[in-house]
C-alpha cells in the first residue's frame, strides 16, 4: 500500500512542451485513470513517474520518499504497455521470472513466486509455452504477472487493453481490477476509452494537451463535466450553444449548456414542459436506443430505454421531448 506524490512535473522534448506543471497524490490502493486522446502525454507522464524518461522539473516521492532520482528498476514501480514486450525466444515462465532473475533469488524462491502469479492471472497449463504460442489476452495477463511478481509497490497500466478485442478486453480489465484490489496496489490505468476508465476508476484524470482538465470519481466526471473539453470527450453530450439553449429552454449559458442523452424523455402526447419534436433516425445500442430527434431546428440525441419492440418509435414520428432540467449544465 503506496501513497504515491507528483508534484509539478513539466516535460520538454526539444521545443514542444508535453506538460508544464502536473500535481497530484494518489491514495494507497487507490486506482486511477488517465483518460484523454491520442497524443495528449499520457505515456509520457506514465513514463516521467516510472522513471523510464526524465523529467524537466518537479519531484516524485513514494511513501514520503524522494524517487525522482532514482533509477526505474529500484523504484519499485511494476509497468506493463499495450505491446506486451515479451521476450520471444523465453517461455511464459522465464519471462515472469526475468525481474526475479535479475534480483538473484534462489531457484526455488523463484520458482514458488512465479507459480503463486501464475494462478493470481490464471496462467495454470500456459507456464512452458512460448509468446508466439498464447492469444493477446494470455501474452498480457504473462505481461501483467511479470510485473506483478517483483511485489511492486505502484503498478503502472500504459492502455494494456488496447490490442485485444473486445469481449477479452472486458474479461481482462474485470480480471486486472480484482487482482490490484486484493493486492491493494496503487496504480495508474492509461485508456483513451472513457467506457473502460468509467467502469474501472476510483478517480479520473481527463487529460488535454497536457493538461489535467478534470479530476474526480467516475460519477462526477461523468455527469459533471467541467469543461467543453471533457463534455465532448465523455462520449455523447449535446451540447447547445448559447442561442440554441435560449431558444429551446429560455437559458442563456456564458459557453454552451450540457444535455445528457438520457436526461431526456420521449413522449407520444403533449403534456406540461414538453417540446414538440420530430424523430430522424435511430440506433440500436442494444439495451438502449439513442433517437436523432430535431427539436425546433436543433438536433438532439436521445436514449430511451429499449423496453420492447412494440414501443420502438418509428422515423418521421412526430413526439414530445421532456428535458431534465436539473441535469443541465454549463461549461466553457
Ligand atoms: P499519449 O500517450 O497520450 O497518446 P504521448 O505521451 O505518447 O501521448 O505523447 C505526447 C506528445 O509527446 C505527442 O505529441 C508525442 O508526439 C510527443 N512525444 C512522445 N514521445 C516523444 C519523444 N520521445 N520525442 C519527441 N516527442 C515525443
Ligand atoms: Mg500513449
Amino acid at each position: 500500500m503506496s501513497v504515491v506524490t507528483v508534484s509539478n512535473f513539466a516535460k520538454r522534448y526539444g521545443s514542444s512542451t508535453i506538460f508544464t506543471d502536473i500535481s497530484f497524490t494518489l491514495r494507497s490502493g487507490e486506482f486511477v485513470t488517465l483518460l484523454g486522446p491520442s497524443g495528449c502525454g499520457k505515456s509520457t507522464l506514465l513514463r516521467c513517474i516510472s522513471g523510464l524518461t526524465g523529467v524537466d522539473q518537479g519531484t516524485i516521492s513514494v511513501d514520503g520518499s524522494d524517487i525522482t532520482h532514482t533509477a526505474p528498476q529500484k523504484r519499485g514501480i511494476g509497468m506493463v504497455f499495450q505491446s506486451y514486450a515479451l521476450f520471444p525466444n523465453m517461455t511464459a515462465a522465464q519471462n515472469i521470472a526475468f525481474g526475479l532473475k535479475m534480483q538473484k533469488l534462489t531457484a526455488a524462491e523463484i520458482a514458488d513466486k512465479v507459480a503463486a502469479v501464475v494462478k493470481l492471472v490464471e496462467l495454470d497449463g500456459r507456464e512452458q509455452q512460448y509468446p508466439h504460442q498464447l492469444s493477446g489476452g494470455q501474452r498480457q495477463r504473462v505481461a501483467l504477472a511479470r510485473a506483478l511478481v517483483v511485489e511492486p509497490r505502484i503498478l503502472l497500466l500504459d492502455e494494456p487493453l488496447s490490442a485485444l478485442d473486445a469481449r477479452i478486453r472486458k474479461t481482462l480489465r474485470e480480471q486486472i481490477r480484482d487482482i490490484q484490489r486484493r493486492l491493494g496496489l496503487t496504480t495508474i490505468f492509461v485508456t483513451h476509452d472513457q467506457e473502460e476508465a468509467l467502469t474501472l476508476s476510483d478517480r479520473i484524470f481527463v487529460m488535454n494537451q497536457g493538461r489535467v482538465e478534470q479530476e474526480g470519481s467516475a460519477e462526477t466526471v461523468y455527469t459533471q463535466p467541467a469543461t467543453e473539453f471533457v463534455a465532448r470527450f465523455m462520449g455523447s453530450y449535446n451540447l447547445l450553444t448559447a442561442a440554441q439553449s435560449q431558444s429551446l429552454l429560455g437559458i442563456t449559458p456564458r459557453g454552451h449548456l450540457t444535455l445528457r442523452p438520457e436526461a431526456m424523455e420521449l413522449l407520444t402526447s403533449p403534456e406540461t414542459d414538453t417540446l414538440p419534436a420530430v424523430i430522424k433516425s435511430h440506433q440500436l445500442l442494444g439495451n438502449v436506443i439513442r433517437y436523432q430527434v430535431d427539436c425546433q431546428g436543433v438536433a438532439l440525441s436521445v436514449d430511451c430505454l429499449n423496453r420492447s419492440a412494440e414501443a420502438l418509435l418509428a422515423d418521421g414520428a412526430a413526439v414530445f421531448l421532456r428535458i431534465a432540467r436539473d441535469t443541465l449544465r454549463e461549461v466553457q
